[in-house]
């Protein structure tokens, strides 16, 4: 069946910028995994250079050669974690994770995304949160010590993850901040999906259109001046994607960790209370390390515990392995998915760790699922629950 194609991403540019030199090969997860050229950075820049050069050498017409995205294509496209491992390393600086949101974009537009993907966006088109869930439930989590302060200084966003499926990081936020006595607000059903996993699974015209305005105003109209959350992928959306897309949200975005930092450092919190002891490898998340740079504020926040015996993994910060679990990856390949993320956590375990401690509710759900089917013994623990444990 004849593709028709949506308008090509303005991106050019960046395309013709590539030097071929391959630095971005090994360092793509999806790459490592799958084996093929195709899989990596290189290799779809490469076809979309010759998509743009289509029908101009006198050889390519004799030969009636035509390059052309189809659903093959478009799979090597998909082949992405959205790690930001190419942005990181390129020698040509291309701003890749836009890019290939970009591109992703284009190719769900012109009917060639992954169908495996599809009810993700259904499901948030239609309830307002990646699992499908009554929307009316948003806030049904919330214990009864949370406070919804009127004049509140901070917004808690608490994101799809820990709204429906890792409750524990949303209680353990609101006992951080009831620690603090933080005047906040939780906005229970005004909050929706923040779209940064629709986004990496090229769903960003909706995202831009539908959800980016309302959360931004919901956030903006209870006249808080800072918005905290503890889930990476919302501090890449608020403070990468909807940036990006001109959405300047008029509020800070901190992460849970910077946070506590702040609230610490303003002599308002005090951990106190020792953690039994505990050896835990600390896994940056994409998201917040590689894709906004956030690599110290919780390995700072774990200093403050007690008890805690914080390791290194190998690699980390900026190099770090990914888990595999982002950009609906899993999804579309489980095998190499979960490869992925049973190497991270052997990673952890040859430093000597007891347990994973990361700030991404989407890794942490795709380790314990990993460690479960494959008898792993390694916990994986939220910072979020970890902190609140010592107070
Ligand atoms: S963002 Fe990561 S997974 Fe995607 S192409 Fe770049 S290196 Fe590969
Ligand atoms: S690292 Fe950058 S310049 Fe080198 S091949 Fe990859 S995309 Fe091209």
């Amino acid at each position: 069946m004849a593709v028709r194609l949506a308008e090509k991403p303005p991106i050019e540019d960046d395309l013709h910028a590539c030097t071929m030199c391959g630095y971005c090969v090994p360092v793509c997860p999806p790459y490592r995994e799958i084996g093929f050229e195709s899989a990596a950075p290189r290799g779809k820049v490469y076809f979309m250079r010759e998509f743009d050069k289509r029908g101009l050498g006198v050889v390519d017409w004799l030969l009636r050669r035509k390059t052309l995205p189809d659903a093959e294509f478009s799979k090597a496209v998909f082949e992405c974690t959205a790690c930001g491992a190419c942005e990181n390393i390129c020698m040509a600086d291309i701003p890749f994770d836009g890019l290939w949101q970009d591109v992703k974009e284009w190719m769900v537009d012109s009917g060639l995304g992954m169908p495996e993907q599809a009810p993700v966006f259904e499901r948030v088109r239609e309830t307002h949160n990646i699992y499908g869930e009554p929307h009316e439930r948003r806030g049904a989590w919330l214990p009864k010590e949370a406070r919804n302060d009127p004049s509140p200084e901070v917004v808690y966003w608490v994101g799809c993850a820990a709204s429906y499926r890792k409750q524990r990081i949303a209680e353990s936020v609101v006992k951080i901040l009831n620690a603090a006595r933080v005047r906040y607000r939780i906005l229970g059903t005004g909050e929706w999906c923040s779209g940064a996993p629709l986004a990496n699974m090229g769903f960003g015209s909706y995202v831009k259109k539908e959800l980016m305005p309302r959360n931004i105003e919901a956030v903006a109209e209870t006249g808080a001046k800072i918005l905290v959350t503890a889930c990476s992928e919302d501090v890449r959306a608020f403070l990468k994607d909807y940036r990006r897309w001109g959405g300047n949200p008029p509020f800070s975005v901190l992460h849970i960790t910077q946070y506590v930092e702040r609230l610490v450092s303003d002599k308002r919190l005090v951990f106190t209370k020792p953690l039994p002891n505990l050896k835990a490898a600390f896994h940056d998340s994409c998201a917040q390390g590689r894709v906004t740079g956030m690599y110290d504020a919780p390995r700072n926040a774990m200093k403050f515990l007690k008890g805690l015996v914080p390791l290194e993994m190998f690699p980390s910060k900026s190099d770090a392995h990914c888990s595999g679990a982002g950009a609906g990856f899993p999804l579309v390949f489980p095998d190499q998915a979960s490869s992925l993320g049973a190497k991270r956590l052997q990673a952890a375990m040859d430093v000597g760790a007891q347990a994973v401690v990361t700030t991404c509710p989407h890794a942490e759900m795709h380790f314990e699922d990993i460690a479960k089917r494959q008898n792993i013994p390694l916990q994986t623990l939220d910072i979020a629950e970890v902190l609140a444990q010592a107070l």
